[in-house]
């Protein structure tokens, strides 16, 4: 099957690969629709942590936001499976330690992380393996866009439940890209007031919500961060209301230094968030029901041999901000 495969820094190429074999337990999906992220393009770049520190090495096999349909089945896996439109966790925990018996697999020390962590492949291939306790069933109305962008949503919909507003509530979101977007989104979709803060707004402006380019002077319930920018973080701390939420899911890549005793002093509740793993099935919720339509943040569906390409193109401000890729599209390659 054809796959995309980063060998180093800037150096990704489409390569014929084994098809996966499902193990015990896991399935095998014909990957419909995928999704790159800033991730993705620190892999390709070699800018990404987890390249420094052993948890991720060259070859790599990226993408962690994907749809497709279950084709086949490994040893112990139901057959109702099969045929199935699923999604699924990027995150894969032992399933025995006490953090992943407690509710906490994404935080599994051992945990692989699919397209990210340990060599686990991702999803820019035909064909991905999974383990069945990782994936969520797609309805019909949650079609390969939507599918794609359930792990990205189940991002943002864990950073704006930690921000706990609602109708009559006024939310801070720093930082327009897809987690911002999806998080203005939900927190309009649950009656809050949203605002976004970047330094360039125009296509969240086209989606209708209140941009600047510094914070307005107005009382803020709750600050999600999701940016990448260091000095973010403390501004958030700073300019909520005293006994507000802060929510932290952007990573600088560079410490983001913040006072606590602002913290303390304003009696506030910081929450951290890593992963879409407890929000998955209520994205999927909201993208079915049609609370939140995600469709219009995907600027372009590409094929595997523009990948490269993709991964290192700067963002155009005024454009949508994600890419997404259909492994089953191979126009360039074939008329090459
Ligand atoms: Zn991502
Ligand atoms: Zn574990």
């Amino acid at each position: 099957m054809r796959a995309f495969v980063i060998t180093g820094p800037f150096q990704g190429e489409v390569v014929d690969v084994e098809p996966p074999v499902p193990g015990p337990g896991e399935v095998i999906v014909r990957v419909e629709r995928a999704g790159i992220c800033g991730t993705d393009a620190e892999f390709f770049t070699g800018e990404m942590a987890y390249l420094h520190d052993g948890q991720a090495r060259y070859p790599l096999r990226i993408g962690h936001e994907w749809c497709g349909v279950v084709t086949a089945l490994g040893a112990g896996v139901s057959r109702e499976w099969l045929g199935r439109r699923v999604t699924g966790d990027t995150m894969l925990g032992c399933q025995t330690c006490h953090r992943c018996l407690s509710g906490r697999q994404h935080l599994c020390a051992d945990r692989f992380e699919i397209g990210i962590r340990y060599g686990r492949p991702g999803a820019l291939a035909e064909f991905l393996p999974v383990p069945v306790f990782a994936l969520h069933v797609l309805p019909d109305e949650v079609g390969p866009t939507l599918g794609a962008l359930v792990e990205p949503g189940g991002n943002a919909l864990r950073a704006v439940r930690a921000a706990q507003v609602g109708a009559g509530d006024r939310l801070l979101i720093l930082g327009p890209g897809t987690i911002g977007l999806l998080a203005a989104m939900f927190a309009a979709a649950e009656g809050a007031e949203v605002h976004l803060l970047g330094l360039s707004t125009g296509f969240a402006r086209s989606l209708g919500f209140a941009c600047h380019t510094e914070v307005p002077d107005l009382p803020f319930d709750a600050v999600i961060d999701a940016s990448n920018a260091a000095r973010l973080p403390a501004l958030a701390v700073e300019r909520v209301e005293p006994g507000g939420r802060v929510v932290f899911i952007g990573l600088a890549g560079e410490p983001s230094l913040v006072d606590t005793r602002v913290i303390a002093l304003k009696d506030l509740r910081v929450t951290g968030v890593l992963s879409a793993s407890g929000g998955l099935a209520g994205a999927i919720e909201r993208y079915a029901s049609g609370a939140v339509d995600p469709a219009p943040l995907v600027a372009a569906t590409i094929g595997l041999d523009d990948v490269a390409g993709a991964l290192t193109a700067g963002r155009d401000p005024d454009q949508p901000p994600k890419i997404h890729i259909d492994p089953s599209d191979q126009t360039d390659w074939e008329s090459t």
